[in-house]
């Protein structure tokens, strides 16, 4: 590894806006917050996966993946992040390295004519050159290469050198944010900056989420000038620099660029949650006071309370007639990062009690928080193996499990109904109308006849003296010892 790579990961765990990671003796500092992957585990992902988990959302950039074809096969597409504009994010583009080309030592030239191809055929705003472990162990100067190509082709080619095996998904995703930090915020300039202008990073569209806010900020007049990466443009990185303030979504992974964006450019950061009407109502509050004290007309204030209002209003009354279907009702949640905290809160305003939440991937603060709102420490769990989650929804009696997709087929062994959370879910739950439809999806799921019936015995496990008058009884067989027995 080269000593630029070490040092970049070494600056990367060294995030003094992290909590957690000020606490740490310096020793364990050096370790870094991310577990390392167990060869042959498969669970995960790896550093390349996670930085283009990162990019990948933003639209109208060409991912050249410089790698054998397998890489980019592995994390291809597997997230809903959704776009309202270009479509070219979703292509995949490969360099597709055979043995025949690293033998003859040919990556770079091919890397050269797969840039030039790309840029020809699709006419992207930028080309993000990806790293991956073969190309990075047989020495292919990527950044050398991306500087030629934006020399000779007036379009910006970014160099992404976060291959594969310098560590976890996590250290990838923000190694790869830093790509951005170092080669394009800063770079264009917004043609009217504006005193509402903000920064959204660690959203990243799923699912449509980002369109249940922006109808919100487009009421009060907030403009999202620079998004890392939810429907986010080539353009919209390159301008982040002239936002007036920073909200962070998922707090784990982009501090630093939030940090960076303050030290820099001076522009003051929020960690916050789109998740449930409180945390809704906190962040636009929080949203407007911060511009309102970096020069924004002071009625954005009152205007934001009355928005709050309204919407708090309107949401109340669309769940009331779905609160006595879900109040009550037990949920396990399975999930990570902010959302650990976000949903039970979210959940906890409708009645439901939440019997456990996973602390994957969370902070201190995302810690601190669950414990403030669950009001003990008593339901946090780490990782949870599939025995023992199953053990977990059979002894606290849950009505749903709330996950990612992983988690589905232990639900259903439970007989329990399960609902998706994660990246790969199909249905938003952001903002007040999000809030609807999470609930509205757990009383579809919770409310479903056919979990009575899943729950019943099966017929041949009633003892036949017991049995309705059914056919299936026919299943068991009459005058057995067991009949008797249990009779
Ligand atoms: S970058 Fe390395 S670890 Fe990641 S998919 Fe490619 S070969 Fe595997």
């Amino acid at each position: 590894m080269s000593e630029a790579l070490k040092q970049k990961i070494q600056d990367a765990f060294h995030e003094p806006g992290c909590a957690t990671n000020a606490a740490k003796p310096e020793a364990e500092r050096k370790k870094g917050c991310a577990k390392q992957l167990t060869p042959g585990a498969a669970a995960g992902g790896c550093a390349f996966d996670g930085a283009m988990i990162a990019l990948q959302p933003i639209t109208d950039v060409a991912h050249l993946v410089h790698a054998p074809l397998a890489c980019w096969g592995n994390g291809w597409d597997n997230r809903g992040s959704a776009s309202s504009g270009s479509e070219l994010y979703r292509k995949g583009f490969t360099t597709d390295l055979t043995e025949l080309d690293i033998v003859m030592g040919n990556g770079e030239k091919k890397l050269y004519r797969a840039i030039r191809e790309v840029i020809a055929q699709e006419n992207p705003a930028a080309v993000f050159v990806y790293a991956t472990c073969v190309t990075a162990l047989i020495g292919d100067d990527i950044g050398a290469v991306c500087k030629a190509a934006t020399e000779r082709f007036g379009r910006p080619v970014i160099p992404v050198n976060v291959p594969g095996y310098v560590g976890s998904k996590n250290l990838g995703n923000k190694l790869g944010v830093d790509a951005l930090v170092e080669h394009v915020v800063g770079t264009m300039e917004p043609a009217e900056p504006g005193l509402t202008d903000i920064n959204i990073i660690g959203d990243f569209n799923l699912s449509g989420e980002l369109w249940q806010v922006k109808p919100l900020l487009d009421r009060l007049g907030i403009r999202i000038l620079g998004s890392i990466s939810g429907d986010a443009r080539y353009a919209q990185v390159a301008m982040m620099h002239r936002a007036r303030v920073t909200m962070l979504v998922c707090s784990h992974a982009f501090m630093a660029i939030a940090r960076k964006l303050e030290e820099r450019h001076g522009i003051p950061w929020f960690e916050g949650s789109f998740y449930g009407i409180s945390d809704t109502s906190a962040a636009l509050r929080t949203l407007c006071r911060m511009l309102v004290e970096r020069g924004a007309p002071a009625d954005l204030l009152p205007r934001c309370e009355a928005l709050i209002a309204e919407e708090e209003a309107r949401t109340r009354a669309e769940l009331a007639p779905l609160r006595p279907r879900v109040g009550g009702r037990r949920v396990l949640l399975y999930t990570g990062g902010h959302k650990t905290w976000s949903v039970v809160s979210a959940l906890q305003e409708l009645g439901i009690e939440v019997v456990g939440t996973s602390m994957r991937k969370a902070t201190d603060g995302d810690r601190g928080r669950v414990t403030e709102i669950m009001g003990t420490d008593a339901h946090m769990y780490e990782n949870m193996a599939p025995a023992e989650m199953y053990r977990l929804l059979r002894e606290a009696r849950a009505d749903v499990l709330m996950s990612g997709g992983r988690s589905q087929f232990v639900a259903l062994k439970a007989r329990v109904p399960w609902i998706d959370v994660n990246q790969e879910k199909h249905e938003p739950y952001a903002g007040y109308m999000g809030m609807v439809e999470l609930v509205r999806a757990i009383d579809r799921a919770v409310n479903n006849p056919m979990w009575a019936d899943l729950r019943e015995p099966a017929p041949w496990e009633v003892p036949a003296c017991e049995a309705p008058d059914a056919p299936f009884v026919l299943a068991s067989v009459p005058g057995s010892k067991a009949d008797f027995e249990d009779c």
